[in-house]
């Protein structure tokens, strides 16, 4: 029933079917069933025409239809028309479908008009509103709320407004029946969590007798939407434990301990040996490894990711280490090619840039297996790159590769290899957890030791002559500085100049040959940009003036002061990204926000937090409280906020609960066979093809 082609539908046919298609991708009526309403309004709530003011944005009104006029030439062409009721005249203005307009509508009838107000020169006025003769005794004493569904210019101006849509619906619901939106979830959790059953809830979301019924239908459908997500997620994950074939580190071998005990450069961390356990035991079982691992700036990821990918080598299998940008890569590479200098593992750089020879030369060592180590960009995913037995992906930085392309590294072996992904705290713990559901997980909570604390302070432009004489003192002191400009990503150009801009300041502060400034931006080629990235690295330079491209995983000891510019146009997590940049030696370091005078609340808000703590996931919960969840990096392609009614921070409290009771669930019944809970089940199965997400596993 609910497969069935919305054409089918009493009163739509196959014009109107074509156009639901075009406008709001409603195809069957299942589609029509989940176009919901995004208000309701009371029927008998009227707004006198008279009280219409400025302030109002959509307004109910009822009255007596003037005669119609045509007005305009051509592309002016118009129909125009007033309504009035005993307190003022509203003006309707029609620019389409003039003549369809023209023979249903009459003049001299009353009419219920609903539309969105705007003023024209000084009168009220509403074009294409949405009409419907009015019969005020046919409402009379009923309490009931009409639905208004999102509706576009196109269908308005073909009679198919917001409520035209609601009549279709209605007809839906009368002829659906209770079998046809059978019940998901058992009736004790019905009861537990008091909530609506489900059919009643799809009548009560567009046709709900009050308010309270609206909210009960919303919460349960809600609910719904998140809990089937997290099911299905934590299946994924379930069945991974349960039944993939992964390759085996059985053992700890010779790489890995004569790294460990003679070139370990400092003593492991609590958290990060807590981590390199986890993902050995992971790692051992037989089955794929598909570890997240969380960890704030400069908690020491590297490390663990080097020592993972020896612990494969020992195994006799090679890894790759993909990091979101070629100098990220490209450090990666310098830094752990060093590390393993006194060791028989070769490793090797792959990225956009390796070209002709070199890039022959390293694809066939690959597949000989001769390489040990792979580092690079996401060009290790494309296509000709073959291993010779591949054992280990690292994603480095994950927020900025998509399921999609962590899918396709499995095409890369036989046995799918194992998979740990690094990010640095993007989003909070809780709901990275949500939203990879289907990955396990891991922490580092706990910074090296000696790390000084970065201080940050906040400082208004008018300070900028102290504040450049503070980095002089602090470059006198041998140390180095970034100084930082913001990327506003519509207009690259713009950027550009600002940033051309900032240098020039930054130049007439620190002339040559006192002091040598590197800079680093986007539209740099690649060969300047390493080499600009080079001099500062070997301390060439004292200053590096760049964009954000700097933002992840850089690392440049010496380096002991962040400016940023402009500190009002960046985001909490950007900011404390970037601040992770300093603090990395000995040094004291500093991070100086320097911002305009005039700032938004919110703005005074992120300098606040950035200057009270340096805890990145107290910062990750905060950028959310913020920033709402629409623009959470790192969650946006994990595809779970894409709900249709839930939102993960406001339903967090949702959210929580659902994922304790999945884990509940599926740990008394991974199969989800008995009795209650295979509706469940018979509702996943018939959600299928739903999900990308049964290709990751
Ligand atoms: P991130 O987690 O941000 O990727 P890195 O792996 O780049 O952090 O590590 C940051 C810095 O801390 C590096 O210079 C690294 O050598 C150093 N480091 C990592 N682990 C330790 C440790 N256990 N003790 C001391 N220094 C460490
Ligand atoms: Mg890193």
């Amino acid at each position: 029933m609910l497969s069935s082609p919305v054409a089918y539908l009493k009163g739509v046919g196959p014009q109107r079917a074509e156009l639901l298609q075009k406008e709001l991708n409603i195809f069957t009526f299942n589609d029509l069933l989940h176009h919901f309403p995004f208000r309701h309004i009371d029927k008998t709530k009227l707004t006198p025409i008279g009280n219409i003011s400025p302030r109002d944005e959509y307004v109910q009104v009822a009255g007596i239809l003037a005669p119609l006029e045509t007005a305009g030439e051509k592309r002016g062409r118009r129909l125009v028309s007033l309504l009035q009721d005993k307190t003022g005249t509203l003006d309707l203005v029609w620019f389409q479908s003039i003549n369809l307009i023209k023979k249903i509508i009459q003049p001299g009838q009353p009419y219920l008009v609903y539309g969105r107000v705007s003023f024209f020169m000084g009168k009220p006025q509403m074009v294409h509103p949405e009409m419907e003769p009015w019969d005020p005794e046919k409402i009379k004493g009923k309490d009931f709320l009409e639905p208004i569904y999102p509706s576009t210019e196109k269908l308005k101006s073909k009679y198919l407004g917001g409520r035209q849509i609601s009549k279709l619906t209605s007809v839906l619901l009368q002829h659906l029946s209770e079998k046809d939106i059978p019940e998901n979830l058992p009736p004790s959790m019905l009861e537990e969590l008091k909530l609506m059953p489900r059919f009643q809830a799809y009548q009560n979301i567009h046709f709900p007798k009050n308010t309270t019924a609206y909210e009960g239908a919303v919460r349960r459908l809600k609910f719904e939407e998140i809990f089937f997500a997290q099911l299905r997620l934590n299946l994924v994950r379930l069945e991974r434990h349960r039944f993939s074939k992964g390759v085996v580190f059985e053992k700890v071998g010779d790489l890995f301990n004569r790294f460990y005990n003679q070139h370990l450069p400092f003593e492991l961390t609590n958290a990060q040996k807590k981590v390199l356990k986890e993902i050995r035991v992971d790692t051992g079982r037989g089955k794929q490894m598909n570890r997240l691992l969380q960890g704030d700036v400069g908690s020491g990821k590297t490390i663990v990711a080097l020592l993972s990918m020896l612990l494969a080598a020992d195994n006799g299998y090679q890894s790759v280490l993909m990091a979101p940008t070629e100098i990220l890569a490209r450090q990666h590479f310098q830094g752990i090619k060093e590390l393993l200098e006194p060791l028989p593992a070769e490793v090797a750089i792959l990225t956009g840039t390796t070209k002709g020879k070199e890039r022959k030369r390293i694809l066939e060592k690959l597949a000989a297996g001769e390489i040990t180590i792979l580092i690079g960009t996401h060009a290790v995913i494309e296509d000709p790159v073959q291993f010779h037995n591949l054992g280990l992906v690292i994603i480095d930085e994950q927020h900025r590769f998509g399921v999609a392309q962590r899918a396709r590294l499995w095409e890369k072996a036989t046995l799918p290899p194992h998979v740990l992904v690094m990010t640095a705290t993007p989003i909070p713990r809780t709901l990275a957890m949500t939203a990879y559901g289907d990955l396990d997980y891991s922490v580092i909570d706990e910074l090296p030791p000696g790390r000084k604390p970065v201080q940050t302070v906040h400082r208004y432009e008018n300070d900028r002559s102290l504040v450049m004489d503070f980095l002089k003192a602090e470059i006198a002191l041998g140390r180095q500085v970034y100084i930082i400009f913001p990327l506003i990503e519509e207009s690259e150009k713009l950027d550009y100049e600002n940033l051309m801009e900032g240098y020039d300041v930054v130049k007439t502060y620190f002339p040559e040959p006192q002091y040598w400034i590197s800079m680093v931006h986007g539209k740099m080629p690649v060969h300047q940009k390493d080499e600009n990235m080079r001099r500062f690295v070997v301390h060439d330079t004292q200053i590096m003036v760049a964009t954000t491209v700097i933002e992840v995983g850089v690392n440049v000891p010496n380096a002991s002061v962040m400016l940023i510019e402009s500190a009002e146009k960046f985001g909490l997590s950007q900011l404390h990204q970037l601040r992770g940049r300093v603090g990395r030696g000995a040094e004291k370091s500093y991070c100086i926000l320097l911002t305009g005078k005039k700032l938004g609340n919110e703005a005074r808000e992120r300098m606040k937090i950035m200057t009270s703590t340096g805890n990145g996931f107290v910062i990750a919960e905060k950028d959310l409280e913020l920033r709402g969840p629409g623009d959470i990096e790192g969650t946006r392609q994990s595809g779970i906020l894409s709900f249709k009614l839930a939102d993960i921070v406001n339903d967090r409290v949702m959210v929580n609960t659902a994922k304790e009771l999945c884990e509940r669930i599926l740990k008394e019944d991974p199969d989800l066979s008995q009795p209650g809970h295979e509706m469940m089940r018979n509702f996943l199965h018939s959600q299928k093809g739903k999900t990308a997400w049964s290709k990751i596993s």
